[in-house]
């Protein structure tokens, strides 16, 4: 993971020449940022050592819990959505009214990670000026640097006049279905603002920030090869064939072997095989049994498809 939140906050304190051009209410922003530097480690500690994958809906909860009292003594109105309809936890609408006559701001961050607890990726840690745990990045990093800068805007005073409303979706990274509903606060949060700013971390290529002009699709795949079980003294015979597991490691194989092309990606996140094999109700955990001597009957592969283009994913 790259140290994001400690370049984000970085990029909050300026140099001196860039600084002397700066408004007096610019400066204490600056001011409160650096003051409040520990704080806001800490509390980018407190959310990363709360558990908040996609599917821990009471972990998301907690999270929202959290960002709520970050956000209530600020002055915001803090709306808990529940979305048990999509099977996810929920989503953060927060309001602050302001006096009307700026530009309407949306700030959107999300509350889930893709790490569930039962993930070897837990807890937080600090090396130095490296923050190191699930999503200090991605996207409790973003989170925290919201609430620095609007505790930076309190302290210059120019938050009381601000119209801002912040939407923190708890299903980001793995969004509910049907996602009319999943997305329907987030998309009419959107049609009342001017502006967006989402706080997810850019991309940094041989030490240069990158912005990004498109983005891929995200789509997943399933796949289930059956094989005759029987006895493994004869397997590759004409009776018996090649077992399920062979099956599915050539094809997997030939995805690697033949079917790369730019901008497109597909992975394996999950396999299992055997005698039995069968993916839980989230399809995230599997089970299988089986033993040396007897060919495999079943074999399951998930992963997912990113295309930059519909063509690519149709090729693909
Ligand atoms: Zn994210």
């Amino acid at each position: 993971m790259k140290p994001l939140l400690f370049a984000l906050l970085a990029a909050l304190s300026l140099p001196a020449a860039a600084e002397a051009r700066l408004s007096a209410p610019e400066k204490k922003m600056i001011q409160a940022v650096e003051r409040e530097r520990e704080r806001t480690i800490t509390l980018l500690e407190r959310l990363v050592n709360q558990n908040s994958g996609s599917l821990n809906l009471p972990g998301v909860e907690a999270v929202g819990r959290m960002m709520r009292a970050e956000l209530e003594p600020l002055g915001f109105e803090v709306r808990w959505v529940p979305m048990a309809e999509v099977k996810r936890a929920g989503h953060i609408v927060a309001t602050h009214k302001g006096n009307g006559r700026g530009k309407r701001m949306l700030l959107i961050g999300h509350l889930d990670t893709v790490f569930e607890p039962d993930s070897p990726f837990q807890g937080f840690k600090r090396e130095g000026d490296r923050a190191i745990g699930p999503g200090v990045g991605d996207d409790k990093g973003g989170m925290v640097v919201m609430v620095a800068a609007l505790r930076a805007m309190q302290a210059a005073g120019t938050l009381k006049d601000a119209d801002i409303e912040i939407v923190l979706t708890g299903d980001e990274e793995d969004a509910g279905d049907p996602i009319e509903i999943a997305r329907r606060d987030l998309v009419a949060a959107g049609k009342r603002a001017d502006v967006a700013l989402d706080f997810e971390g850019l991309a940094d290529e041989n030490g240069r920030d990158m912005g990004s002009i498109s983005r891929r699709s995200s789509g997943s795949w399933e796949i289930r090869a059956t094989g005759k079980g029987g006895h493994s003294s004869g397997i590759f015979g004409p009776g018996a064939g090649n077992g399920a597991i062979y099956e599915l490691a050539r094809i997997i194989s030939a995805f690697r072997t033949e079917l790369p092309e730019q901008n497109l990606t597909f992975n394996v996140g999950l396999i299992a095989g055997g005698s039995t094999a069968n993916l839980d109700e989230a399809k995230i955990r599997a089970a299988a049994t089986g033993k040396t001597n007897i060919i495999p009957g079943i074999a399951i592969a998930r992963g997912d498809i990113r295309t930059l283009s519909r063509a690519s994913r149709r090729s693909g």
